[in-house]
């Protein structure tokens, strides 16, 4: 697995880790079990993607079009 940069957590400073989730979406969140806040990215289809959206902390100017992974719509929308 490709590794990436990932800026400390805002908070705490402990190191961020990179995981998936059940539904293999990737997120991004703080590695330290203890942290005051313990934030966690939303879910993203692609790793570099929450890495990107975690590295924008603060940043949402420079966050690039990084939406959340839609969630898939069946059928009509009414
Ligand atoms: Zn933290």
């Amino acid at each position: 697995m490709r590794t990436y940069t990932l800026l400390p957590c805002p908070w705490c400073k402990s190191p961020a880790k990179l995981d998936q989730d059940c539904n293999a979406g990737w997120y991004v969140s703080c590695s330290f079990v203890r942290c005051p806040v313990l934030p966690i990215s939303a879910d993203y289809k692609f790793a570099h993607m929450a890495a990107m959206a975690w590295n924008c902390c603060g940043q949402s100017d420079r966050l690039p079009a990084l939406m959340p992974a839609p969630t898939e719509k069946h059928g009509s929308s009414n």
